[in-house]
């Protein structure tokens, strides 16, 4: 299993999300669904392990998150993109946005410029959106900016807070196409939508959120 939880309860000061249990498997696609305030985010953060509010069991390839030398794996492994992720910009430059990880792990500037130009090609970004600001930049772009910030440290394992919520129909299917493609690969897709077309052309596994439970999982059927 890529991730399993096990009577987990978390939340923020109190506790929003009581004795989930949940099974993910490596190499999949899993959705997770629900009304607005029915605790998705809650979720996906909860199995980002970052929460401070976090009680039972949360294992990634079976290794227990609340062990600090696994939990650094962990996050070395995965790439997390919060929701409304347009108002988290904290660099001047869109390359200082995307290159802002792997400066900070002191990789070198060549490793650097070869992940960089990978992923603009990969997500069809010109390189002289480079230069830009991010506030020089469409709402769709942004999106694209942030999953190429997190894309350029190669994650193993994706958790995606509706990503595409606010793209347009060209912008959402490149968005999609690139996934699929990283999901051939081997990468771990955990994904928040409203939309259940999403669901039925991408999911492998769906859960539902109800006031703050999950009160259904299962395989879409294509
Ligand atoms: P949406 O579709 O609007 O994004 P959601 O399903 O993602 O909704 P959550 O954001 O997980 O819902 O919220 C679930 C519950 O947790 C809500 O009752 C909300 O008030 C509470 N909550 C969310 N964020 C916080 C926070 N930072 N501090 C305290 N409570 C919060
Ligand atoms: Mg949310």
């Amino acid at each position: 299993m890529e991730i399993s939880l096990k009577k987990v309860n978390s939340g923020y000061d109190e506790i929003i999300l009581e004795n989930v249990n949940m099974e993910i498997e490596e190499c999949s696609w899993t959705f997770i669904i629900g009304k607005t305030g029915s605790g998705k985010s809650t979720l996906l953060q909860t199995i980002g392990f970052l929460l401070n509010n976090i009680q039972g069991e949360i294992l990634w390839k079976g290794i227990n998150l609340s062990n600090s030398q696994n939990l650094k794996k962990f996050r070395e492994a995965t790439g997390y993109m919060f929701q409304y992720t347009e108002k988290q910009f904290f660099n001047n430059t869109i390359k200082e946005e995307i290159e802002y990880i792997l400066i900070k792990k002191k990789v070198s500037r060549e490793e650097i410029d070869r992940n960089v130009n990978e992923v603009l090609k990969l997500l069809k970004l010109s390189n002289e959106i480079l230069n830009k600001s991010p506030y020089e930049i469409s709402g769709g772009q942004k999106r694209l900016v942030a999953l190429a910030s997190i894309l350029v440290t190669s994650p193993k394992l994706l958790l995606l807070d509706e990503p595409t919520a606010g793209l347009d129909l060209e912008n959402k299917k490149l968005f999609f196409d690139v996934l699929k493609q990283l999901k051939n690969k081997g990468v771990t897709i955990i994904q928040i939508s409203h939309l259940f077309e999403d669901v039925l052309e991408y999911g492998d596994k769906v859960f539902l959120l109800e006031n703050k439970k999950i009160i259904n999982e299962g395989v879409p059927l294509k």
